[in-house]
């Protein structure tokens, strides 16, 4: 099969890929194909997109803002809409979390926790290394979010540019013990410097979800032996949980946390890595060995730090959480249908996300079935991207009960299609 653009797509294999949509325009929970075909993003386009796509008070902020400012430099300079994002994140994440650090991608911001945890015990004199993580999880393409992310297919040929993390495995329904005593035990044998967590859900690891109350556990346990909290709420954040953010679940506050995704409503990319005062302060010297030697060139553009405010304006002035557990309470209802269907099996849900494993023969993310659903879905006008057989919906808050209940359908006429082997495109 040739290609003939130029363009390299992400997690994308040329030689397999079928049709590739040209999309022209987006507007709420839809994409429109330069053929007229219209397509529902019921995965709010990598999980991005929170309210809908081209929110008017986002979109105009970020019309306003391009009027005045492009980027500038953030090293030594500073501008209003830094400014007030900044205050405005502090006041809504819990007043332990002082200072707020500009980047602009999620997988930047993980690197930037890991990098102030870091930086922190080195510069507090104490030599803690050992970084842990849990096994399944998902931080992002960059070294250090490979490093810290599950291993395999994906990052296989980068492996000799890891560093070496330890796991604690998955707290599974029933085994939640064994991840806390695998913590516990961690803590004892190691000088760590701090657990990286997905909090509530590990996303790309297969929409995993785990219960508040063993964030609560793991939260404690960092305390006890004094390492710190890492929670990378990248995905997890910005409602789709149920609550702006998911560690609210567990009362839990980290010590550091990622927010980029649904930080500017999913229009433009932008990221920020919120800690505690004592990592600030750690860094905090007239030697300036000790300066947080981090930037990205984009550091807190001004645009897109314009769309993040007017994100929270939307979360402010609109029914968001409304919306999203009326939404919740259409993935609930919908997803009865599949609970006593042997066809399917760990029927689960968690605020806005929703997810259903097919059963197959060959499961695991490269399993032929990913593709075969993807294609199935966008057939229908469906933008589904199964895990390998987790078919999962996470659309935006705009969505309406009857588009979502049509995905429904469409998951429930799934395995019938496949057995016929036809529609794989
Ligand atoms: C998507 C994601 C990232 C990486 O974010 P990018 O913006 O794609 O770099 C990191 N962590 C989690 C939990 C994610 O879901």
């Amino acid at each position: 099969m040739s290609h003939a653009s130029p363009v390299w797509h992400p997690f994308t294999q040329h030689a397999v890929q079928g049709d590739t949509p040209t999309i022209v325009h987006s507007e709420g929970a839809w994409l429109q194909a330069d053929d007229g075909r219209r397509i529902f993003d019921a995965i709010s386009s990598w999980w991005v997109v929170t309210h809908g796509h081209r929110h008017p008070t986002i979109i105009s902020a970020i019309k306003q803002q391009s009027d005045q400012l492009d980027q500038i430099i953030f090293a030594g300079f500073t501008h209003p809409p830094a400014e007030q994002l900044a205050q405005r994140l502090v006041e809504i994440t819990p007043p332990e979390l002082t200072h707020v650090f500009f980047s602009d991608s999620g997988s930047t911001s993980v690197e930037v926790g890991l990098k102030m945890a870091l930086g922190y015990w080195l510069h507090s004199g104490e030599s803690r290394r050992r970084i842990l993580a849990l096994e399944g999880a998902y931080h992002g393409d960059t070294i250090g979010g490979m490093s810290v992310g599950e291993r395999g297919v994906f990052n296989a040929p980068y492996d000799p540019l890891l560093f070496d993390v330890s796991r604690l495995p998955f707290p599974r329904a029933g085994a939640e013990q064994a991840t806390l005593d695998a913590l516990e035990q961690a803590c004892r044998n190691e000088a760590v410097a701090a657990l990286i967590v997905e909090p509530l859900v590990l996303g790309a690891g297969g929409m995993l979800i785990y219960p508040p109350w063993v964030l609560a556990e793991m939260a404690r346990i960092c305390k006890a032996h004094g390492l710190l909290l890492i929670a990378d709420e990248v995905m997890t954040g910005w409602g789709r949980t149920g609550t702006l953010f998911a560690c609210e679940q567990a009362n839990v506050v980290p010590d550091i946390a990622c927010y980029s995704k649904g930080l500017t409503g999913g229009s433009v990319p932008l990221a920020v890595t919120m800690c505690r005062r004592e990592i600030f302060d750690a860094h905090f010297s007239t030697d300036r060995r000790k300066t947080f030697f981090h930037s990205s060139s984009y550091t807190a553009n001004p645009i897109a730090c314009a769309a993040a405010l007017a994100n929270l304006q939307v979360w402010a002035s609109e029914p968001v959480r409304q919306r999203i557990d009326d939404l919740a309470a259409v993935h609930a209802r919908a997803l009865n249908r599949f609970r006593d269907d042997a066809r399917f099996s760990n029927v689960r849900q968690i605020g806005t996300i929703a997810a259903v494993d097919l059963q197959v023969g060959d499961s695991g993310y490269l399993a032929d079935v990913g593709p075969r659903l993807y294609a199935y879905f966008i057939n229908r006008g469906l933008l589904v991207r199964p895990l390998g057989n987790t078919i999962y919906l996470m659309p935006p808050y705009c969505s309406t009960a009857v588009e979502i209940e049509a995905v429904y359908e469409a998951i429930a006429a799934v395995p019938e299609v496949l057995a016929r082997g036809s529609d794989a495109g």
